[in-house]
């Protein structure tokens, strides 16, 4: 069966290596998000792609779920030398592959073959796909104005409440014929436990796949990142509440109303069950946090034979 995931950073990459390990990996394709993309000392960073990339090929650092494992930050430490502002870590190993992305890209390659070689080269061997060769940059809208993703997020620890999310330049941005392709071949679309804003909504932001997504045949299942009102890891309470939207899996249904079939709920989220099916979204309930590889596989399979109906 064929699977596409659609997925951001450290949860879409929990939901990616669970594929990955399952009996589903042979027809596995991932739709990454590039909206957190941005350069910094002159290269071009893709953290959430970096992040599936470094998980798929077993490179990554465990503890902070990103980052390459057993890195240093030798060249960090000489730019902050030199005065430069280094709140965005990027480790010394982590730096070849800003390197080597941004050099093919000033040569006018395309991203998304520079994505899969950077893949290829790090023992994926899955497909991973760019939604788009353009930038798309997600913008906040704080008290102080309008915020780079990564300002936000690391060199503001996402303190400042959001009032206002951009997608900046999807309208234009044109969707990759390879992210069309996987969605209108798959068997089954998955939108992994990701921050539905800022890493699912910025896929979904390209016209072309939002479309592709809501005139598909085959189910749609989304993972709730929210257990119990709250995120694993990240801001998606506190922006889904500064935004004005309820913070739990039932804000998770309306925000995914019309693109999905199912959302997969935790067991203590099962009070909400009927106030999401109100909205016509069947609901699946089971343990959805993955802390162990073997987490990772068992949700990720079950969600799986959930939708295809095999055993
Ligand atoms: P980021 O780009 O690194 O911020 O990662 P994502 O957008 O892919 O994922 C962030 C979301 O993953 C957060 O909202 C977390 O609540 C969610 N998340 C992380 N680990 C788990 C998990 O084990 N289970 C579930 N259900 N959600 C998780
Ligand atoms: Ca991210």
């Amino acid at each position: 069966a064929k699977i596409t995931l659609l997925a951001g950073g450290v949860g879409g990459a929990k939901a990616a290596e669970g594929l990955n390990a399952s009996r589903y990996r042979d027809g596995l394709s991932i739709i990454g998000n590039i909206g957190d993309d941005q350069a910094f000392h002159g290269l071009w960073v893709s953290p959430d792609i970096d992040t599936l990339t470094y998980s798929l090929g077993d490179r990554i650092n465990r503890e902070q779920g990103w980052g390459l494992a057993g890195d240093t930050c030798q060249v960090l430490n000489g730019l902050q030398q030199l005065g430069v502002d280094t709140w965005m870590q990027l480790g010394d190993l982590d730096f070849a592959t800003h390197i080597y992305r941004t050099e093919r890209r000033q040569r006018g390659e395309r991203p998304q073959q520079i994505a899969e070689d950077i893949a290829v080269a790090n023992g994926v061997n899955v497909s991973l796909i760019l939604p788009t060769d353009d930038v798309v940059a997600t913008r906040l809208r704080t008290q102080d104005g309008w915020l780079s993703f990564q300002d936000y997020f690391v060199r503001l620890r996402c303190a400042p409440d959001v009032l206002e999310v951009e997608y900046h330049n999807a309208e234009q941005a044109k969707a990759n014929p390879e992210a069309l392709a996987a969605l209108t071949q798959a068997d089954l679309i998955i939108i992994a436990p990701s921050n539905p804003i800022l890493s699912i909504g910025a896929i979904l932001a390209i016209d072309d796949l939002r479309t592709q997504l809501k005139a598909r045949t085959v189910p749609a299942i989304a993972i709730s990142p929210l257990i119990g009102g709250q995120a694993v890891k990240g801001p998606a309470e506190k922006i889904m509440t500064s935004l004005g939207m309820r913070a739990d899996a039932l804000g998770i249904a309306h925000y995914y109303q019309g693109l999905i079939d199912t959302l997969v709920i935790d067991s203590c989220d099962q009070h909400l069950q009927a106030d999401i099916e109100a909205l016509g979204i069947q609901v699946h309930v089971t343990n959805i946090w993955m802390k162990t590889p073997q987490d990772k596989e068992r949700l990720m399979s079950e969600v799986a034979e959930l939708a295809l109906q095999t055993t």
